[in-house]
């Protein structure tokens, strides 16, 4: 039986029309439908009456499965001729681990397809107000995890590095981490006055924002009792959102109508 399809597809960062159409095509067409936690329940109407969900949940960065099994679920309904979309929040290829479900589709011969999606740094910032290059401001962004793999051999990304690079820092899964992050920029010279945020749930229903500097955004979060997903941006172009946060202003206006 020649194998089917596999898509790994960018579900983008939680509001379903943020999707691409080439997402909303393939989910049209697929028979069966691999989700993460973080993809909304909306996206999988999009496909067609039939088609085989399964969850293959993640939550805090936690597995509910081994990667190796995905992996594997993949692999097989492939070969069983299906045509199979992998759907992952944000983008497939940021923090998303679809570079060893790509690895693993490659390996056992099934043809696979990347379909971007709009990463949660992109759609944080977007939805905050904060541009994230500016003329004046910042020429260069940063995608960091603010939780790595323990099991990795050197696990520690090594923030004193990036505190030199008048670059905008956009922190993944930064949360739980933020006050030794924050430490550990400070330390390697980055100002405690520089502007930082959080935005928590960005583009949804849940959407919130807590802004304020390097010195004080990890005790700010820490009060607000923000939780997963939440984006950390930090750089003088946070600033920003004090006055371009459309997306909150839009809400409350049509909250008062
Ligand atoms: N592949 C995804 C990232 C997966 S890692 C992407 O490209 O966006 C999961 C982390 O992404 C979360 O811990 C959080 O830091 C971030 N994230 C995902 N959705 C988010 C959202 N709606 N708002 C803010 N951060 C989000």
């Amino acid at each position: 039986m020649t194998p089917g399809t596999v898509y790994l597809v960018g579900a983008g960062p939680g509001d379903p029309e943020l999707i691409t159409v080439k997402a909303r095509r393939v989910l049209g067409e697929a028979d069966v439908v691999v989700y993460d936690h973080l993809v909304d329940a909306d996206l999988l109407e999009l496909t067609r009456p039939g088609c085989e969900r399964i969850f293959a949940g993640k939550k805090g960065g936690q597995p509910c499965r081994p990667q190796s099994e995905i992996d594997g679920t993949l692999v097989r309904l492939a070969l069983d001729g299906k045509t199979v979309v992998r759907l992952k929040g944000g983008d497939p290829f940021v923090f998303g681990r679809g570079g060893e479900e790509a690895s693993a589709l490659e390996a056992a011969g099934v043809p696979f397809e990347i379909v971007p999606g709009v990463t949660s740094a992109l759609a944080a910032a977007a939805y905050a107000g904060i541009p994230l290059t500016h003329r004046l401001h910042s020429s260069a962004i940063i995608l960091l995890t603010g939780h790595e793999d323990p099991s990795k051999e050197d696990a520690t990304v090594r923030w004193e590095d990036y505190a030199r690079l008048k670059a905008t820092l956009c922190i993944y899964m930064g949360v739980k981490n933020l006050a030794t992050i924050a430490r550990r920029l400070e330390a390697g010279g980055l100002a405690p006055s520089t502007p930082a945020a959080v935005v928590q749930s960005a583009t949804t229903d849940e959407h919130r924002r807590i802004l304020g500097t390097l010195g004080t955004i990890a005790a700010l979060a820490a009060r607000a009792q923000v939780e997963a997903p939440a984006m950390v941006i930090i750089g003088e172009v946070a600033a920003f959102s004090d006055r371009l946060a459309w997306f909150e202003s839009s809400r409350q206006l049509a909250a008062a109508r």
